[in-house]
């Protein structure tokens, strides 16, 4: 056996609520070879081994050559994996509600079983991927808490959460449109949309969860509008966090004039090389090539309308106050000083 395949895995896993700009992190961690990103994990089992959709280099799930390295090594193949009783053991393990179950100091000697077997498959799929990339560390931007929590009880993993907040505001904006999922290969489908209530009490969920995961695990708190202010920053104090060597060479990828500019929009430039991690579900955004523009989106500002607004402002108060999004301006104050 190699040091790779005795040693703890490391995983940084991004968590927090969506549309926060995880994807764009992750594309920007995945330019050091050291590095590994492979998506969201947690939806591999209903998306990738259910309906066989796109990874992130544009193949099949069950054509792409690193996914099917990973799973000859994770498990002995794909065909191996029981989907139904994996997607059975999810339900009674990985979902929000159990989370404060799993934040106890101890379980039922059932449960535990539950969850060490449930982390085991992510602990399996992580050390595949370092043996297959020779990668040192791998990203998993599943997001969720409750798999945040359930991985907090794997044996034989080195875990590093990164919590991505940002502005209730911004994130109700975002998940209020329509944003096609270009991984489906059959058909047309969209990304679920929540109304700006339903996003408040998510985002004060999710965030909650990871202040308290914060006594189970080591947890790194970030806002995304301090990293789209700084992202070459931003990739230096992650890459630290998750026991790395500064990589400055890695982030020639960001396009010059990405330090906050006020341009009401985020996203890769065009055209230029190929840039593709191996990556399962997600943002669109990991779908696209060539040099990375990190721009802050205030688009919700505008936008998001004034009825909307109130309610996210007032339904997620205690938070925006704890990150400092506060005021008509939101979080600009902090961010466009320095
Ligand atoms: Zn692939």
């Amino acid at each position: 056996m190699s040091a790779a395949e005795t040693a703890e895995p490391r995983v940084l896993f991004v968590g927090g609520l969506g549309r926060s700009g995880s994807t764009l992190l992750e594309l920007l961690l995945a330019q050091s070879a050291d590095v590994c990103a492979v998506g969201e994990v947690v939806h591999l089992w209903e998306r990738a081994l259910g309906a066989d959709e796109r990874c992130g280099c544009g193949e099949r799930f069950t054509v792409c050559p690193f996914w099917q390295q990973v799973g000859e090594h994770a498990f002995g193949g794909w065909s191996a994996v029981d989907r139904d009783d994996v997607l059975a053991l999810k339900d009674r393990v990985d979902r929000t509600r159990h989370i404060p179950r799993l934040a106890k100091n101890s379980l039922s000697a059932e449960q535990l079983a539950d969850v060490r077997r449930y982390a085991d498959l992510y602990t399996r799929i992580y050390r595949a991927a370092l043996a297959a990339t020779g990668a040192r560390v791998v990203v998993d931007s599943s997001k969720h808490a409750s798999l945040a929590f359930a991985l907090s009880w794997a044996e034989g993993l080195d875990l590093r959460v990164l919590h991505l907040v940002r502005d209730s505001r911004a994130v109700a904006y975002s998940w209020g449109k329509q944003v096609r999922r270009p991984e489906v290969v059959d058909g047309e489908d969209f990304m679920p949309t929540f109304s700006p209530f339903e996003v408040s009490k998510l985002w004060t969920a999710q965030n909650a969860a990871f202040h308290l995961l914060a006594a189970r695990a080591q947890v790194l708190r970030l806002r995304y509008e301090d990293f789209t202010a700084d992202p070459a920053g931003t990739v230096r104090r992650l890459r630290e966090f998750a026991g790395l060597p500064d990589d400055p060479e890695a982030l020639s990828i960001l396009t010059s004039g990405d330090s906050g500019s006020p341009r009401p929009d985020l996203a890769p430039s065009p055209p230029a090389a190929p840039f593709r991690a191996h990556s399962v579900a997600g943002n669109p955004l990991r779908f696209s090539g060539g040099p990375l523009t990190v721009r802050r989106d205030e688009a919700w500002r505008s936008r998001l309308p004034r009825r909307s607004r109130a309610v996210v402002s007032l339904a997620t108060l205690p938070f925006r106050v704890r990150y400092g999004y506060l005021g008509q301006r939101g979080s600009d104050e902090s961010v466009e000083k320095s």
